[in-house]
Parts: structure tokens; C-alpha cells; sequence
């Protein structure tokens, strides 16, 4: 009740949510009675959670912020939403972002932006910006994100709030409406690491209907980040600073903030060593070939018959016409421009010089994080380059839009987990930055750990 109050409150002026669950007190009251009868319940039975809306679920629109999909409503739950009804959470509603996932500010949302709880001027981040400001706001305690180039560890940085993107394949993607479906992780949005850990323990492990979900049995997350917060400590661990992820560019505040928090690791015990990953040069570049190349082909799907909006042309047409007058009409100017640059880099003749190109860098990349990893236990770098910036500063330029997730992008190449959280505000406009933690493929349980020594 707390939180739908809040929401009535405040999401008129944030716009974190696109839909807000009419089921949240009911299924909340059943829960309470199950518990007054003394069953036992999970640990986070009866908090609620937002949910990203790029996430299936069957009793909710699921639009993925696009107009192609205004409506729709899914005919079976993301297995993540499964697990969480399961693990008796309150589904809260379903939270806004850049329309399939393309962006790094909400603007691209087909429903209008989401403003940053912080400065109602500034962009939550993006993609999952309504997401992260819904935990910012206390409009939810938690929430569900989905990270394929930084959009979980973006929002949480200039949100201040926490952001974790898991080793690729430890949490199903089965549900999650594809962007580019070799980097797309669902993960955690909270405002403690302990939280997202909670989440994570319930999201995360094997699931038969996604291909690519690994295997492992996974370690407790929440007694990982509960070992951290009580020893404070981090003796031992080789913390590894990437050279390439800091200083030109970066809004001196955030550089600040950075050198604070490196100050206050070595101060807790941590060895500090500088890193060189020369190939991260080109990540941004090679992200932007392979993404585009996947979601033009994830997007192939939306045709006008199995899902969503159909516009029939006027005096009628063959299939083809009706597909392009869908199209026009259903997609924005980002995922336009993310379809052609993705059919063009993937046509017969460029295959080579593009797409083949960007999968060679993105080995390189996970060459240099393989050297990184033997010289440091967890790689830092601010979460991103700049604090929030205002609505429209990055929207005609895409260039721009895009180099705002040169922090973020390599652990997506690679696969790898990592983490956003707060790491104070900017001295020269007083907004939240973020610390990133990276962590080989696998080893999510020493993010929760080193990350809640932090907090
Ligand atoms: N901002 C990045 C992009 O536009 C990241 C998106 C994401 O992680 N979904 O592709």
C-alpha cells in the first residue's frame, strides 16, 4: 500500500512506470494470510518489485517501450517473473525504458521519457531508466533490469542507486524480449548490494528453456554480500584500476569520486594496481556493429501478424506493404536506425569487413580481460563518464548518446558480471555517480563481496 501510495504520489512527475499492477494489494494480502498461518516464506515473500518492460508477463502489457507492441499482453511469464512470483514477491508494475532496450536516457521510449527523481531536468539513464528511478524515488524497493550494453549499471549510477549485470547465461533470459541476444543479461535494481544479492539468489540459475543458461550450481549471493558487510575488510584483494576507463572525457566530479573510492579500499586493505586493456578502444565501435546486426534480426519477428500493431496502407497492399506500413508507423527513429545499420553491416559482400571485423575485436577484448584478471581479483572504473545529463543534450547526436557507454560495454562483449554502485555525489552539480566492479565470468559471488565492503 506504501508504495502504490507512492507511486500515486510521484510517478506523475518521474514516469517510471508504464503500467501499474491492479493484482499488487491482493496478491500481497494473500501472502500476509499464508504467513499469519504460520507458513514458512521465502525471504523477500511479500516485498514488492517493478519489473523492467522488456520482461513477458502474463497478467501485464509487455511493450518493451515500443509502440509496435502498445498492448500486448504476453500469453506466459519471463521465467525471472516466474521465479519471483514463486518466491512470493508483489509484481508492482511495469517500469519504462528506451523502446527495445536502444539507449542510454529513456528519450527513446515510445511513452515519453522518465525524469531522474534527482533533478527532474536530467535523464534517469537509460535503457532501464524507469526501473532504476522507481527504486531511486522509493517508489519500489526493488526492481528487474536488462543489461545488454549498460543498461542496469548506467541507470544506477546517475540514479545512485545499485545496478548488477550477471555473467552472461547465470540468470534466463527466456521471456525477455531480445535485443541483441548474445549480450542481453537480465539482472538486479536495488538500493543495497545485500538487496540485489536477495534478488539474485531468486532470479538467477539454470533454466532448460534458455539455450545459452550455464549449468552451475550458484553460491548464496546474499551470504556473499552479508560475509563483505561484516568484514569490512578487503585485504588481499587485488583491486585492478582500467587505464582505459578513466580521465579523458570523464566529468572531473566523477573522477574525484573515483579516486575516493580507490582511497578507500587500499584504506581497507586492498592492493591497488593499474590495468591496460588496449582493445577497449575499439569496443564501442565493434558493441555497435554486433548489436545492431542481432536486433535487426530479433526485430524480424514483428511483422504485423504475430504481434501487436497492424496498420493496413490505405487502399490495401500485398503482405510486404502492410509489413512496411507496420513498420513506419510501430518503430522509432533509434530502432530504425539500429535495423539499417544492422542489415546493411550483415549484407552479403560486408559481412567480413563489419560483423566478422566486431566479433575479432570482441575476442581481443576478452584477451585483455583475461590478462587483466591474472594481475587483479576485480577490475574498477567510474560506472560512467558523466553525472545525469538534461533531456535532449545527447539526442540529436547518437555518437554522442553512444560513447556514454564506453564503461560499460566490455563486460558485455566478454560476458563477465558487473556492478554499479554509489559512490557519492558530483561536487559540481551534486548528482549521484558510480563505481563498476568487474569480475571474471562466474565469479558474480566476489561482486557481492567486495561490493557490500563499499557500502
Ligand atoms: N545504451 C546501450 C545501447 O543503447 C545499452 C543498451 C542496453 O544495455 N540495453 O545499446
Amino acid at each position: 500500500r506504501a508504495h502504490l501510495d507512492r507511486i500515486a504520489a510521484v510517478d506523475g512527475d518521474i514516469h517510471a512506470f508504464l503500467h501499474v499492477s491492479d493484482a499488487a494489494l491482493q496478491t500481497a494480502a494473500a501472502i500476509d494470510a499464508r504467513r499469519a498461518a504460520g507458513e514458512k516464506l521465502s525471504p523477500l515473500a511479500g516485498v514488492p518489485i517493478a519489473i523492467k518492460d522488456v520482461l513477458c508477463t502474463q497478467d501485464m502489457p509487455s511493450t518493451a517501450g515500443s509502440k509496435i507492441l502498445e498492448g500486448w499482453v504476453p500469453p506466459y511469464d519471463a521465467t525471472v517473473v516466474r521465479r519471483l512470483r514463486e518466491a512470493d514477491l508483489v509484481p508492482l508494475g511495469k517500469t519504462n525504458m528506451d523502446e527495445f532496450a536502444m539507449g542510454s536516457s529513456t528519450e527513446h521510449s515510445a511513452y515519453g521519457p522518465t525524469r531522474n527523481p534527482w533533478d527532474l531536468e536530467r535523464i534517469p539513464g537509460g535503457s532501464g531508466g524507469g526501473s532504476s528511478a522507481a527504486v531511486a524515488a522509493f517508489e519500489a524497493p526493488l526492481a528487474l533490469g536488462s543489461d545488454t550494453g549498460g543498461s542496469i549499471r548506467q541507470p544506477g549510477a546517475v540514479t545512485g542507486t545499485v545496478g548488477m549485470k550477471p555473467t552472461y547465461g547465470g540468470v534466463s533470459r527466456y521471456g525477455a524480449i531480445a535485443l541483441a541476444s548474445s549480450l542481453d543479461q537480465v539482472g538486479p535494481v536495488s538500493r543495497t548490494v545485500l538487496d540485489a544479492a536477495l534478488l539474485h539468489d531468486v532470479i538467477g540459475g539454470h533454466d532448460p528453456r534458455d539455450s545459452t543458461s550455464l549449468k552451475d550450481v550458484w553460491p548464496s549471493f546474499a551470504a556473499a554480500a552479508r560475509t563483505g558487510a561484516a568484514s569490512g575488510s578487503l585485504r588481499g584483494v587485488r583491486v585492478g584500476v582500467v587505464k582505459e576507463l578513466d580521465g579523458e572525457g570523464f566529468q572531473p566530479g566523477v573522477h574525484t569520486r573515483f579516486r575516493e573510492a580507490l582511497d578507500t579500499m587500499a584504506a581497507a586493505g586492498a592492493e591497488i594496481v593499474e590495468v591496460s586493456t588496449p582493445s577497449f578502444e575499439y569496443a564501442v565501435a565493434a558493441y555497435y556493429l554486433i548489436l545492431p546486426a542481432e536486433a535487426s534480426s530479433n526485430l524480424a519477428k514483428f511483422d504485423s501478424v504475430r504481434f501487436g500493431l497492424r496498420v493496413n496502407p490505405p487502399g490495401g497492399g500485398t503482405v510486404e506493404d502492410v509489413m512496411g506500413a507496420t513498420r513506419e508507423a510501430g518503430f522509432g527513429p533509434e530502432v530504425k536506425r539500429r535495423i539499417i545499420l544492422g542489415t546493411y553491416a550483415l549484407s552479403a559482400g560486408y559481412y567480413d569487413a563489419y560483423y566478422g571485423s566486431a566479433q575479432k575485436v570482441r575476442t581481443l577484448i576478452q584477451r585483455d580481460f583475461a590478462a587483466a584478471f591474472e594481475k587483479a581479483d576485480v577490475l574498477v572504473s567510474p560506472s560512467a563518464p558523466t553525472t545525469a545529463f538534461r533531456f535532449g543534450e545527447k539526442l540529436e547526436d547518437p555518437m554522442a548518446m553512444y560513447l556514454n557507454d564506453v564503461t560499460t560495454i566490455p563486460a558485455n562483449l566478454a560476458g563477465i558480471p558487473g556492478m554499479s554502485i554509489p559512490m557519492g555525489l558530483a561536487a559540481e552539480d551534486g548528482l549521484p555517480t558510480g563505481i563498476q566492479l568487474m569480475a571474471p565470468a562466474r565469479a558474480d559471488a566476489r561482486l557481492y563481496e567486495v561490493g557490500a565492503t563499499l557500502e
